[in-house]
């Protein structure tokens, strides 16, 4: 065969290998079209996984007619004209080779009305062949149907996955795009159904309820430019013109993978691995090892410090100054986490005696009328993430803020309550739950200052040298919670009273590891400080695993858990229990 240049048709389809690999990279390039247009409001509805029909509407600019026909050209566009545009690209198209691609290995109809035009035109074409082009009454803006993906494609089609798989990469698509657009309302249906609907108008955070469920929501802390502010800007990173915004889980929400940390960058949907990780390490020591985030996270740069011109679906960008980018997303994410008020984060169990007195008070809260509502507790469904979110959704902690109402089933390994509720199976640490109780009612009372018990004889304890300055420093806050110490010289201190919560632990013990704690180091803020010393209280306080517990103290624990405001984790960011729904049950049972 001689060398010869490949027809239009053919060159088209083989640079629509590039662009077009699935349903979701139609439904990618034809919002971005529509918000580059301007659109206040999209529809996008889908058939069979986007295989036999995927029409996108928008309310945007509409085309020109005499330009109608030429957009499907390859290389098309009015969005940039030289390559020196390619510096400064403020849409999120530009490459002009979409709707050429898309055409080329599919059936195509547009309607199309241009703002300043009386009429709108439509056209149909049909792999690269324009087969009808017409006048028609049209509303302003643009639908776009594209039909039969890869009718003419047999090898692309063989690889598409199930209709099932196809639909979740739209919806996912779908609703990042919302999340990113608040301002604009989005609509998806699928096979008829209505999957998801954004209000529009609206900001990011009613967004994220649209997505991701009210619960959900309210567990994510806003990242932001008020919050990386210029004081921790400072002048170590002066020359980036980065900022950050958007939202991230609290410790008590994350999930198995990291797909549902998610990056835009001057507006655009990237897959970025290195910021990724930036959000992941953001979360070190406070989330789990194989636990991450949930988080949106919007970055933005000038345009002439990213190249989007990386790869075909510009999935992918090249920052001119990446580690200042990186940097300026793990503060603004770390910084999120330490303001919120589960941010803090430590290691570290100190063996200690028995804690019977700290389980003897709490309160068996409206027990008896707990358990009559037990069987109706339809409050205690869970809510179900919208269509979006469900990719590998394999929580183990539950996303809810709030429990269930539980029965208490029994103790199993001297650790660990097992618990029901309505058609789940809860199992709970009991020590970690324990703690996490004793935390909030502690920070709850802290204002007051907490009650003390003297000590039958005083104590005396000694600390390392180094420690006990630290210990002499923070003296006022060791007193205000109770703790009735005095320095009595060198390196040893007086204990006559204690937190009355430590009962008959060794004073020792106690001054001993909030001493050490205080040396491992926190922030220079005496709140994180007094925090830091109650977390310790309350670890020292709390039931210890191998400790056998009445089934009174085991509801004792669990009802408390119940009326917790975050009952997944300990304070320390680790999780209080294991969560089965009904439905994993029955699929590990082979029930389904
Ligand atoms: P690009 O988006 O890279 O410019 P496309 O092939 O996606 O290239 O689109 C070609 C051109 O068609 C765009 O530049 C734009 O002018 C026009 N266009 C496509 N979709 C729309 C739409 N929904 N509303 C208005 N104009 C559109
Ligand atoms: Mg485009």
């Amino acid at each position: 065969m001689r060398i010869h240049v490949l027809p239009e048709s053919v060159a088209a389809q083989i640079a629509a290998g590039e662009v077009v690999e699935r349903p979701a990279s139609v439904v990618k390039e034809l919002l971005e079209n529509a918000l580059d247009a301007g659109a206040q409001s999209i529809a996008i509805e889908v058939r069979q996984g986007g295989r036999r029909l995927i029409r996108v509407s928008d309310d945007g600019s509409g085309i020109p007619t005499d330009e109608v026909q030429v957009a499907f050209h390859r290389h098309s566009t009015n969005k940039i004209t030289s390559a020196s545009d390619l510096d400064a690209i403020q849409t999120l198209g530009f490459r002009g080779e979409a709707l050429a691609s898309i055409a080329s290995v599919s059936q195509v109809t547009m309607v199309t009305r241009f703002a300043g035009e009386m009429a709108g035109t439509r056209v149909r074409i049909e792999g690269s062949h324009i087969v009808s082009s017409e006048t028609v009454g049209a509303a302003l803006g643009t639908v776009i149907a594209v039909e039969n993906l890869f009718f003419n494609v047999p090898a692309r089609l063989k690889f598409l996955r199930t209709k099932g798989t196809e639909k979740r990469h739209i919806s996912s698509l779908v609703t990042r795009y919302a999340m990113a657009y608040p301002a604009v309302r989005f609509r998806l249906t699928h096979d008829g159904r209505l999957v998801f609907r954004s209000a529009g108008g609206s900001q990011l955070k009613e967004v994220l309820i649209d997505v991701y469920g009210l619960e959900t929501a309210r567990q994510m802390m806003e990242v932001g430019d008020s919050k990386t502010g210029d004081a921790s800007r400072g002048t170590e990173h002066p020359a980036a013109d980065v900022r950050v915004s958007g939202y991230t889980s609290a410790p008590a929400l994350s999930r198995a993978n990291r797909s549902h940390i998610t990056l835009f960058v001057n507006g655009r949907w990237v897959q970025d691995q290195g910021l990724t990780f930036a959000v992941i390490q953001a979360y070190q020591t406070i989330l789990m090892k194989g636990r991450y985030p949930v988080a949106l996270i919007m970055v933005a740069v000038p345009p002439a410090d990213v190249d989007v011109h990386v790869h075909p679906t510009k999935a992918e960008v090249r920052f001119r100054e990446k580690r200042d980018v990186f940097s300026a997303v793990q503060r603004a994410v770390r910084r999120a986490l330490v303001d919120s008020d589960d941010g803090r984060a430590t290691r570290g169990e100190s063996a200690a005696p028995g804690a019977r007195s700290a389980l003897a008070s709490l309160q068996p809260v409206a027990r008896f009328q707990a358990e009559m509502e037990l069987p109706g507790a339809a409050a205690g469904q869970r809510l179900e993430p919208s269509q979006g979110s469900t990719e590998s959704l394999q929580t183990i902690a539950s996303e809810k803020a709030k429990l269930p109402l539980l029965r208490v089933v029994g103790q199993v390994g001297a650790a660990y309550i097992v618990a029901e509720g309505p058609g789940e199976i809860f199992l709970i640490d009991q020590h970690a739950a324990h703690e996490r109780i004793l935390y909030e009612q502690l920070m709850a009372q802290r204002e007051e200052g907490l009650p003390t018990q003297t000590l039958l004889e005083t104590a005396a304890v000694e600390v390392p040298p180094h420690e006990a300055a630290l210990l002499e420093e923070h003296i006022g806050v060791l007193r205000r919670l109770g703790f009735m110490i005095e320095h009595f010289g060198g390196t040893t201190f007086t204990v006559r009273g204690m937190p009355a919560l430590l009962g008959d632990v060794d004073p020792a013990a106690a001054i001993q590891g909030i001493a050490d704690d205080l040396e491992r180091g926190v922030g220079p803020m005496q709140k994180t400080i007094e925090k830091q010393i109650i977390m310790r209280v309350c670890q020292t306080a709390a039931v210890k695993a191998g400790q056998v517990l009445t089934q009174q103290e085991l509801s004792a624990i669990v009802r408390r858990l119940e009326g917790s405001e975050s009952p997944h984790t300990c304070p320390h960011g680790r999780p209080t229990m294991l969560h089965l729904s009904a439905e994993q049950l029955a699929r590990q049972f082979g029930r389904r």
